[in-house]
């Protein structure tokens, strides 16, 4: 179902423009209009999910094809030889902005540190 305020609802819409780097029946990946690294594409399932909690608990099979499309995606962009990072920010304390399940598939140059702070 379609959640007509939701940002990523209005681009698998069609409504707001986006760089689609892949398509499927379920899923929908675009590049970040504002990239954090070389590659940084934004893989969304097209069925609104608030975050991957909401999915993995109601749809793990679409959990499942939102994965292949991240990692048919990293295959595209050349990531599969040096790695990359695939991450889903969620709630509050994740620093989700957007609440449209949605990863973050990272990669193109050393990404350092998973986390920006230590618990050291
Ligand atoms: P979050 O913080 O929710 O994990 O990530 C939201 C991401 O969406 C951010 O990286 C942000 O740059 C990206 N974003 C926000 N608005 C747009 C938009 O209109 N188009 C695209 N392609 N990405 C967007
Ligand atoms: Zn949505």
């Amino acid at each position: 179902m379609s959640t007509p305020d939701c940002l990523f609802c209005r681009i698998v819409a069609g409504e707001i423009p986006a760089t689609v780097v892949r398509e499927t029946p379920t899923t929908l990946a675009f590049r970040d209009i504002d990239p954090k690294a070389p590659v940084h594409v934004l893989v969304v399932t097209k069925e609104h999910y608030a975050d991957v909690a909401t999915l993995g608990q109601g749809d793990p099979a679409l959990a499942g094809e939102l994965l292949a499309t991240a990692a048919a995606v990293a295959g595209d962009e050349g990531l599969l030889g040096d790695g990359f990072r695939l991450m889903f920010n969620t709630g509050g304390y994740g620093g989700q902005e957007v609440f449209h399940v949605h990863a973050h598939l990272l990669g193109g140059a050393p990404l350092g540190p998973m986390l920006a702070r230590s618990m050291a």
